[in-house]
């Protein structure tokens, strides 16, 4: 019998790598034998939080069925995000806390969703329920993904029960939140080696609004200006990009971690629709974005609501 695969979306973020760990390791105590694996490579901030916790990278896959014939998800349900060969094999169990769309199955699942801030808040309540201790280093990547997916509990996504699931693990793990949250941000936010594309894209995301195809990546940083220095190079970029993918609108959402505020870098036709959607001027093609560090709920409803 082949191993039970475990993994995450594609363009891995901490929650995606880390769940697949601790999900992983609880099945594997509830008597299944499971991997977790990741669609893709470990970014600098998830690479901070597996040394931190002297955690091996998971084993990084882009298609499964050539090594097994079940999987199991964890922090995201649609296909598009997932392994290449997802509708090849069976899907045992999801756990998530996205929207469910393009999701099906031919057998029956498990699927646990909860409107909460992070996969690993549900995934403590499910070793809870089962009984199954929490390992010290699991508790830390855990309680990484809760401080990454909520920007140290201060996104809107944020609820109770992540707060409640971080207090509980930061005590397992024996660290300070505080200082271990500023320090795991704050090592994802390198942007000087990398390359235009790379700050753009690494986490980015198309949305439809109305008529339109809306592209908006989010880049996360301790100096915005960093950022903003290299802006005719990026803008470059995103004119080339939106040329390629008939973007009609292209924004990079540059966010201050620390301070919980961004700035918006904005190339397209609608760009004025961008400024009314905030009340904002665009001013050398940035926008100021007062308290937003949420994409999910600060940026692309309003962005929606004003195109569609
Ligand atoms: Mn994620
Ligand atoms: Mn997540």
């Amino acid at each position: 019998m082949s191993k039970i695969l475990v993994f995450g979306h594609q363009s891995p973020d901490t929650d995606a790598i880390t769940s697949a760990i601790s999900f992983s390791y609880l099945q594997n105590r509830l008597g299944k034998v499971t991997e977790p694996v990741a669609l893709g490579e470990a970014t600098d901030e998830t690479q901070y939080a597996l040394d931190y916790f002297d955690t091996k990278a998971p084993r990084v896959v882009t298609t499964v069925a050539d090594e097994a014939d079940e999987v199991m998800l964890v922090d995201h349900n649609e296909a598009q995000q997932s392994a290449a060969d997802i509708d090849e094999v069976s899907v045992l169990a999801v756990v998530d806390h996205h929207r469910i769309a393009n999701f099906q199955t031919a057998d029956p699942v498990y699927y646990r969703a909860e409107p909460v801030g992070c996969t690993n808040t549900i995934i403590l309540k499910l070793y809870k329920e089962n009984n199954v201790e929490v390992p010290k280093d699991i508790a830390g990547l855990m309680l990484s993904a809760i401080i990454s997916d909520t920007l140290l509990l201060k996104s809107p996504t944020c609820t109770e029960e992540d707060e409640k699931a971080a207090k509980e693990l930061a005590e397992i793990a024996g660290v300070n939140m505080e200082k271990y949250g500023k320090d795991l941000l704050k090592a994802g936010t390198n942007t000087a080696d990398k390359t235009a594309d790379q700050i753009l894209n690494s986490d980015a995301k198309n949305f439809p609004m109305g008529d339109y195809t809306v592209r908006i990546g989010q880049v996360n940083v301790v100096d915005v200006q960093e950022v903003l220095d290299r802006k005719d190079e990026l803008l470059k970029e995103m004119a080339s990009q939106s040329a390629d993918n008939a973007y009609d609108l292209f924004l990079l959402v540059i966010t201050n971690v620390l301070e919980s505020d961004s700035v918006a870098l904005v190339h397209g036709e609608e760009r004025n629709r961008v400024a009314k959607a905030f009340d904002k001027d665009i001013v050398e093609d940035t926008i100021l974005l007062e308290d937003v560090v949420s994409r999910k709920k600060q940026v692309v409803p309003q962005l929606t609501k004003e195109l569609s």
